[in-house]
C-alpha cells in the first residue's frame, strides 16, 4: 500500500500554489447560479493539525502557509492566527504592500479555519492550527449552493477513513461523497455532468511513477467525454523525465481538443543536493511545483502572476525562487 500521508505535507509551498489557484478557479466558477459538479481525485484526509506530530517532523508548513502569514505585511488578524513556536521563519519581503487578491482570499480561507466560530467547515479548532486540503477547502466554497456536487476520492484506508470522519463534521445534506476508491478511474463515469458544468482537481502523490502516465490517461479519456470542463492537474518539478513531460504533454492535450491551458510554476529553491555538517549529502526536499489548468477563467493569469510574484519572493530559501505563469490556446 501507499506511504504518502499528505500530512507530513499540508501547507508546504506545493498546497500554497495548488490551494490559491483552487481557490481562484473556484471564486469564478462559483460566480455563475448553474449547478458545478467538483471532483477531487486524490483527496487526502480533508483537514490537518499543523502543529501535530506529522507536520512538526516534517517542518514543511513553516516554510509555506506559517511563513506566508508571518510576513509583515499581512493584516494583524491573520498575523495573529499563526499558532505557537513556528521556528526558522524568515521575513523576506522589505515591503509592506498589501497582498495580492488570490493571495489574501487565500489566506483568509485557511484563516477561517482557525477562528473559534465563524465560516470556517472546522470551527471549534480549540487553539489547535488548522489547515484545510482540497476537500475542506472546496467545501467552504460552495456553501450556499445546494445543487453542487463534490465527489471525493481516497484511495489510502487511514486518510479514507479519516477524511469520512471529517466530512461528518460538515452540515448534513450537504452534497459531498466520499469514495474510497480510485479517483482515475472514478472520474469517467461522471462525464459529462448532467449540468454540463464541472470543475476537476487531479492531485496525486507521484509516489508511483505510473502515475504521470495515468493522469495523461485520464485528462485524455476526459477531455473527449467533456471538452469544457475546467480541469486542474498538480505536478512536481523534480529532476525525472516522467514530470519533465508531463505539463507538456497536457498542453498537447488541451490545444487537440481546442480548449486554451494556463500552467503556473513556483520554485523555492535549489534542485541540487547539498551537504550537511558532517559533508553528508541532503536531498533538497520538493524544490519546485506547477499547476497545468485546462479551460481557466479568464482571471486566472492576472490574479496568479500578482500573487506568485509575493509568494515565491516570501518563500525563497536562498536565491532560487522563481515563478511563471504561462497560457496557450486562447
Ligand atoms: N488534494 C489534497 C489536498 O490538496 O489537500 C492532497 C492529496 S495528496 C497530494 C494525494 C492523495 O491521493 C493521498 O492522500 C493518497 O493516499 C491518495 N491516492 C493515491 N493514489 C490514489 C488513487 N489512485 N486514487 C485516489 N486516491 C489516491
Amino acid at each position: 500500500m501507499f506511504s504518502y500521508r499528505h500530512a507530513f505535507h499540508a501547507g508546504n509551498h506545493a498546497d500554497v500554489l495548488k490551494h490559491t489557484t483552487l481557490i481562484a478557479v473556484l471564486r469564478h466558477l462559483t460566480q455563475k447560479n448553474t449547478a458545478l459538479q467538483v471532483f477531487d481525485t486524490h483527496a487526502g484526509a480533508g483537514l490537518y493539525r499543523l502543529d501535530g506530530d506529522y507536520a512538526q517532523t516534517s517542518g514543511e508548513a513553516a516554510d509555506g502557509y506559517l511563513r506566508l502569514v508571518q510576513q509583515p505585511n499581512m493584516p494583524p488578524a491573520l498575523a495573529s492566527q499563526a499558532l505557537p513556536a513556528i521556528h526558522h521563519v524568515a521575513n523576506k519581503r522589505p515591503d509592506s504592500t498589501p497582498p495580492a487578491p488570490a493571495l489574501q482570499d487565500y489566506l483568509e480561507l485557511v484563516a477561517s479555519f482557525n477562528r473559534s466560530s465563524g465560516s470556517g467547515g472546522s470551527s471549534g479548532s480549540g487553539g489547535h492550527l488548522v489547515y484545510p486540503g482540497s476537500p475542506f477547502i472546496i467545501d467552504h466554497l460552495l456553501q450556499g449552493r445546494d445543487r453542487d456536487r463534490l465527489k471525493l476520492y481516497e484511495l489510502h484506508p487511514t486518510d479514507a477513513k479519516t477524511l469520512r470522519a471529517n466530512i461528518a463534521q460538515l452540515d448534513a445534506g450537504r452534497q459531498i461523497t466520499v469514495l474510497q476508491e480510485d479517483g482515475f478511474d472514478g472520474l469517467k463515469k461522471f462525464l459529462p455532468p448532467p449540468s454540463r458544468r464541472a470543475l476537476v482537481l487531479c492531485d496525486p502523490s507521484y509516489e508511483l511513477k505510473t502515475d504521470y502516465a495515468r493522469v495523461v490517461a485520464m485528462m485524455t479519456d476526459a477531455l473527449q467525454r467533456f471538452a469544457t470542463g475546467t480541469y486542474m492537474v498538480w505536478y512536481p518539478i523534480i529532476p525525472r523525465p516522467e514530470a519533465h513531460d508531463l505539463p507538456r504533454k497536457l498542453k498537447t492535450l488541451a490545444l487537440r481538443a481546442g480548449r486554451p491551458w494556463l500552467n503556473a510554476t513556483l520554485t523555492v529553491k535549489s534542485s541540487k543536493l547539498g551537504h550537511d555538517d558532517e559533508g553528508e549529502v541532503v536531498r533538497p526536499g520538493l524544490p519546485a511545483s506547477g499547476v497545468l489548468v485546462i479551460n481557466p477563467p479568464h482571471t486566472l493569469k492576472a490574479l496568479l502572476t500578482a500573487a506568485l510574484s509575493q509568494i515565491a519572493q516570501a518563500l525563497a530559501q536562498g536565491k532560487h525562487q522563481a515563478f511563471e505563469v504561462t497560457s496557450g490556446g486562447h
